[in-house]
């Protein structure tokens, strides 16, 4: 899974190199100023300022701007939030209300995806989590409880639930067959068939059995103890 849109790790050389092992979490930030700045201008403010920067910036339109790579410090939270965690910065701001978070679907949707490559790649799990929660999605504002930082980003009106489900849905994509079941109702479907009837019709190939069906079905036919046609 591709979890960046544009690359610009090779021009951020501020930080220093670390180990992934030292990794627990995912940091969520805001960029705070004006949203409307775009991943690239809000890039290029950090590398010309030299003031911050983060692993991966979201914009409104759903750009993914990779400033560094997963092994490199970032000057984004306190130090010992910069040493252990992959930081993501909305170009968004701290004061926004739950609607106006929620209206920038686009972002929200783009950003799930690369919090769910980060979460699979390092198997942590996908929900919201102070810093005693760790490993999981944490935020500015809880590495607070570290020192070394006074932001409380991305807000108290940030939508966790919402966002925790988009990740955990980029983590786990609907396969085609029972499309609107998650993956493991999914495949439980294609063996023994949803318990909604008429959710999951079973397999073309199988006359529209399910998989426990056709073998049923095959048992029956050659005869043997116990199998049923359904
Ligand atoms: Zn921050």
């Amino acid at each position: 899974m591709t979890y960046y849109d544009v690359d610009w790790s090779s021009r951020f050389d501020f930080g220093g190199p670390r180990s992934l092992g030292m990794l627990r979490g995912v940091c969520l930030h805001t960029s705070e100023g004006n949203p409307n700045i775009g991943a690239e201008g809000l890039a290029n403010y950090q590398l010309t300022s030299r003031t911050g920067s983060y692993h991966v910036i979201v914009d409104l339109s759903g750009k993914r701007l990779r400033e560094n790579t997963d092994d490199w410090v970032t000057w984004s939270s306190g130090n010992k939030g910069n040493d252990i965690l992959v930081h993501l910065c909305f170009t968004a701001r701290a004061d926004w209300s739950r609607e106006q978070w929620l209206a920038q679907d686009r972002m929200l949707r783009a950003a799930a995806t690369v919090v769910a490559h980060w979460c699979s790649t390092y198997r942590w799990p996908a929900r919201s989590v102070n810093v005693a929660g760790l490993p999981g999605i944490t935020t500015h504002d809880a590495t607070r409880a570290w020192g070394g930082t006074d932001h409380t980003d991305p807000g108290p009106n940030f939508p966790h639930d919402v966002f925790e489900r988009m990740v955990a849905d980029a983590m786990n994509p609907t396969p085609t067959p029972g499309g609107g079941m998650n993956h493991d109702q999914d495949i439980r479907a294609q063996l023994t068939g949803s318990p909604n009837l008429g959710e999951y019709p079973g397999w073309p190939q199988l006359g529209g059995r399910t998989v426990v069906d056709a073998l049923a079905a095959i048992g029956h036919k050659l005869g043997i103890d116990g199998f049923e046609a359904k």
